[in-house]
């Protein structure tokens, strides 16, 4: 299942599902993420695991937050 896909519209309707604040950026107060088109990896220290990822980053300061790829997938299999 890992090797599906993320989009741009499941980590929006995920944060949409799951956010519960009202959406403003923790840093300036406004509301103007940007979900990214791609998945990222983080690697551990060893380069033998990775983390798989989701940026959302503020367009107005540049907060960045990271979603997890595998949570979004895991929402979406829930989801039937
Ligand atoms: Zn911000």
């Amino acid at each position: 299942m890992d090797d599906v896909p993320i989009s741009k519209v499941k980590v929006r309707a995920h944060l949409k599902k799951k956010w519960n604040k009202g959406g403003g950026c923790g840093v300036c107060g406004e509301n103007a993420w940007e979900v990214q088109a791609e998945e990222f990896f983080l690697p551990n220290n060893e380069m033998d695991k990775r983390l798989s990822v989701c940026p959302v980053i503020c367009s107005q300061c540049g907060n960045t937050m990271l979603i997890s790829s595998s949570i979004v997938r895991k929402d979406f299999a829930n989801r039937s």
